[in-house]
């Protein structure tokens, strides 16, 4: 089942503002270094990214099985693994994992409870952004973005300002 725009909608409704909070850009970095540790990890990867990417629910990533979810970062791990599907012990155990991790890294406050998918829904929303010529998101990478001077086709001599667009329909 593909996962429903609608979902961040009822995901954000549970979200408690005091408690949650989005990864920080380091943290961010982190988080992926460790991921990608090796290629055994990729479960890993899947589980961080469907969370991060898509900004899903627990247990939307539980319930449904994603064959192809349109995102390019989400379909090349969703092709290294064979059955997608990912338990919630699995979940548990990687949050576990990871939040260590961080705060071996020390780059994550020691007494603060583990990493959780509400964190990582919150997350999308701060590091995502709208393309505002196609409607579509991406992270906030410089790769997916570019500038794109807007032109005004009757006045050649007319120099439009450059406009933040995404990479892949660059303001087109
Ligand atoms: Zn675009």
């Amino acid at each position: 089942m593909m996962p429903k725009p609608t979902l961040s909608k009822n995901v954000r409704k549970r979200i408690s503002p005091d408690d949650v909070q989005a990864l920080s850009l380091v943290q961010l970095a982190y988080v992926r270094k460790y991921n990608r540790r090796s290629v055994k990890a990729v479960k890993d990867e899947y589980i961080f990214e469907l969370f991060f990417q898509l900004g899903i629910d627990k247990n939307d990533l539980i319930a449904c099985n994603f064959p192809k979810t349109r995102n390019l970062q989400v379909d090349e791990i969703i092709k290294k693994i064979p059955k997608g599907e990912v338990k919630t012990g699995t979940i548990d155990s990687y949050f576990i994992r990871v939040t260590q991790y961080l705060k071996n890294q020390q780059v994550y406050n020691e007494n603060r409870r583990n990493i959780n998918s509400y964190d990582l829904t919150l997350s999308h929303r701060t590091y995502f952004l709208r393309c505002p010529n196609c409607g579509k998101s991406f992270e906030n990478i410089a790769k997916y973005w570019v500038a794109a001077r807007v032109n005004i086709l009757e006045d050649a001599n007319y120099q439009g300002e450059y406009s933040i667009v995404c990479a892949e329909c660059k303001g087109a």
